[in-house]
């Protein structure tokens, strides 16, 4: 497989530091494609595959008994998907779905967990994603329960639009509200709000973004935090950022 045409960053990274392995793991991808709103994997599924999005992005969702779901993290190019099974772990409590279209690479689980105990690179890229999976875990405990509606749009819309490297995307309000957490009529006021400011605008399921910038001001400092530790380049987590005392100011959400 040539690399050069290849735009996942952890894939990218192993073809560099551990070539050898890559040729092997390169023999068993199989390109797919990422349908929208496509759940790759329910909760407490077995991860029978992992998933190296070369573009579009997969939300990690956490759902309760009586159905209501939100994002608690998600993959874009820079990462991968799944990999629980690869690492020994039986499953995980959430799902997987595509929240932007794509293509994807998949690899059979079985393929990934025989070189991740004995390739060091594949282990630690891997391991560096599974931390930048945590941190995202932990930031959306805090956003979901300190942040109001329009901090956690603004957020959600501002790293959704980074990931898709565009600023206008198809969603529906029930998929964002779904995403976002809440219920439905917080965050299709809070959508409203944002629309009345001139930082969004809305029509037939396309979603724009007018004022990014703004977006990102009116979003909680989750934004930055996650941003910090979901890199492009595929080398796993960072620390996360620095809050500014101005985006402390965080307020009970609903
Ligand atoms: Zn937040």
């Amino acid at each position: 497989m040539n690399t050069n045409r290849i735009n996942n960053g952890l894939l990218r990274h192993l073809a560099k530091s551990a070539p050898e392995v890559f040729a092997h793991v390169a023999d068993e991808l199989e390109p797919v494609p990422l349908d929208r709103w496509a759940r790759l994997c329910g909760a407490h599924e077995r991860h029978r595959w992992v998933y190296f999005p070369d573009s579009g992005v997969v939300s990690l969702v956490g759902a309760t008994a009586e159905g209501e779901s939100v994002q608690i993290a998600f993959v874009g190019n820079e990462g991968v998907a799944g990999i629980a099974d690869a690492l020994g772990i039986q499953s995980m409590p959430f799902g997987l779905i595509v929240q932007l279209p794509g293509l994807a690479y998949r690899l059979p689980s079985t393929v990934a967990k025989q070189h991740v105990f004995s390739c060091t690179a594949l282990h630690d890229l891997l391991m560096a994603h599974a931390q930048s999976m945590i941190i995202q875990l932990a930031q959306s405990a805090i956003c979901n329960r300190f942040h109001t509606a329009v901090q956690r749009l603004s957020r959600w819309l501002f790293l959704t639009s980074g990931r898709a490297k565009s600023d206008r995307f198809e969603l529906t309000h029930d998929f964002v509200a779904e995403m976002v957490g809440g219920p439905r009529t917080a965050v299709s006021q809070a959508a409203a709000t944002l629309r009345r400011l001139g930082i969004i605008d809305y029509e037939r399921g396309v979603m724009i973004i007018r004022n990014r910038t703004q977006l990102h001001r009116m979003a909680c400092e989750c934004a930055d935090a996650v941003s910090s530790v979901v890199r492009s380049d595929g080398a796993g987590a960072t620390s996360p950022a620095r809050r500014s005392p101005r985006r402390a100011r965080a307020t009970k959400s609903r």
